[in-house]
């Protein structure tokens, strides 16, 4: 058993800890993997501060780089049906879902390959005959990318492949629950040719290692996905030695329904929202807005529907959704709608676990709707990242707005409505970095994505994804340097 890697090798914790990964769909051992301390994190932050400053990676040229990208793409088409069984043992989701997020996943990578040589500097006029100026890029340095569970490798190719395209080297923490595909990766990363260092592993409770990857001098970039409460502190874990940061954090996303939207799509969109992956998506749409004149026939309907998804492990050809990722997580999830009931929200549906005793060794929970909500109930205000849904109605437009704005995240949201201009004002008066108008879910990696408010800071994807793990320099080159004689050299009187 090794699946810390540090400066090319595979390794053991220093300390001999070890932790038990069990799949949450009937709690059966899928790999045991060692438990990192701090000092094998401040190991693989030494490895590749020593890869970044000396190593060949910072000065490879763009195209060998993209190349590399391609090559690991590649590994992934080839090993496509392991990594989505991996993923799928490790976080309890649907095969064909991870099988999408492998495909995903190349896209990743292929898009960052095509990035890394696309735009080097460009050249300033300075008006001056005698001086060469430029703009060029370099990378950042050492980067600490830090990752939740919800979608492993998929959240991690959204740090990998750009902090690689601009020349990093890093080491990567994906959560304690969810270690395997990172494990592959490295693995994936070595076949492809990245030299020694440049690529480290290290695994175990943040809590542990997390102040080295994020407070340690030698680290010059952190970037961090995960929970509003985790961005703060490592936000305050990096201020003093002035790190650059980028945080992806929670959300409680506002899908708005107006009267005259197609009801048919907006239902089945509504569901899919807040349900896909048992609510363990961040821009999951868990805050449902319909307009009050239909409010309640849309919710019947809803309730209807929420009540025939089938529930079941990922291996279950006929399961719509699956398990929630732990014990404590389900727990929280429980406790996050009996504190929603205890302050004046009706139960609709769910609200339990389910009864089929196939499930009871899973950490299931039925798809809930609760009813009656308002922006000023915690219930609302909360993300629960579970399978549940708040409903609020609005009586028009500009009331939608405020109500959906009312939050302090603005990770993400949508508008549904048959009206093109009404489509346009909302969109653009919602304070989210993601809108989609009779939609919801998907992304572009050539799209920003990224929060508005305490959903975030900095961005992911897109070109601006390269520029977070870019530094840029200005060079002024004086050619035919001579004296100025500002000063002459003659003695004051
Ligand atoms: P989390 O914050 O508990 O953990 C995320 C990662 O941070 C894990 O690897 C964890 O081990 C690590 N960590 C924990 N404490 C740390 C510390 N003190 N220092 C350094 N690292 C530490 O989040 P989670 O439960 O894994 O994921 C769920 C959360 O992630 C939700 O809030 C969800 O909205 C958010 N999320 C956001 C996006 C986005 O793109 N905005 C995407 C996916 C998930």
């Amino acid at each position: 058993m090794s699946g810390l890697f540090i400066d090319g090798d595979w390794q053991d914790a220093a300390a001999g800890e070890i932790r038990e990964i069990r799949c949450p769909s009937d709690g059966s051992l899928v790999a045991t993997v060692p438990e990192a301390g701090p000092e094998d994190a401040e190991r693989a932050v030494a490895a590749a501060r020593r890869a970044f400053d000396s190593g060949p990676w910072r000065t490879t040229s763009s195209l060998e780089r993209g190349a590399l990208l391609h090559r690991v793409a590649d590994l992934l088409e080839r090993d496509k049906n392991e990594v989505a069984r991996l993923e799928s043992l490790d976080t309890g989701k649907r095969l064909v879902e991870s099988l999408y997020d492998v495909d995903d996943i190349v896209g990743v990578f292929r898009y960052f390959a095509g990035l890394a040589g696309a735009e080097s500097g460009r050249v300033v006029d300075t008006g001056r005959p005698n001086v060469v100026s430029r703009v060029v890029h370099e990378p950042v340095g050492v980067c600490s990318l830090i990752t939740p569970w919800n979608y492993p490798l998929l959240q991690t190719s959204w740090k990998v492949a750009p902090a690689l395209a601009a020349g990093n080297t890093f080491i990567l923490k994906p959560s304690e629950l969810t270690p395997s595909t990172a494990i592959w990766l490295m693995r994936a990363l070595a076949e492809a040719g990245l030299p020694a260092g440049v690529a480290n592993l290290i695994l175990g409770a943040g809590a542990k290692v997390g102040p080295p990857l994020t407070a340690h001098p030698f680290v010059d970039l952190v970037s961090f996905t995960g929970g509003l409460i985790t961005g703060r502190s490592i936000m305050a874990s990096a201020a003093p030695t002035v790190k650059k940061i980028a945080l992806e954090l929670g959300g409680k996303n506002p899908n708005i329904v107006f009267a005259d939207a197609d009801r048919e799509t907006a239902l089945d969109f509504a569901l899919t929202a807040v349900f896909l992956h048992s609510g363990q998506v961040c821009s999951a749409g868990a805050r449902l807005l319909v307009e009050e004149s239909i409010h309640d026939e849309f919710v019947d309907e809803l309730v209807r529907r929420a009540e025939l998804i089938r529930i079941g492990g990922p291996f279950d050809d006929l399961a719509e959704t699956g398990p929630l990722i732990s014990a404590a997580h389900r727990e929280k999830v429980e406790a996050y709608v009996a504190a929603g009931l205890a302050e004046g929200a009706q139960l609709r549906t769910g609200g339990a676990r389910p009864d089929d005793p196939a499930l009871a060794g899973g950490y299931y929970y039925l798809p809930t709707i609760l009813t009656g909500c308002t922006s000023a109930m915690n219930v609302v205000q909360d993300e629960s990242f579970g399978p549940v849904l708040t409903v609020e109605s609005f009586v028009d437009e500009e009331a939608a707005i405020a109500i959906a704005n009312d939050s302090i995240y603005g990770l993400a949201g949508a508008v549904w409505t048959s009206q093109a201009g009404r489509a346009e004002r909302v969109a653009g008066r919602l304070r989210m970095g993601t809108v989609w108008i009779n939609d919801y879910h998907p992304y572009v990696p050539q799209a920003e994505w990224g929060g508005y408010k305490q959903s975030g800071f900095g961005r992911e994807l897109g070109l601006a994804g390269l520029e977070e793990y870019r530094e840029t320099k200005h060079i002024w080159h004086n050619i035919d340097p001579a004296p100025q004689r500002w000063f002459d050299g003659a003695e004051g009187s």
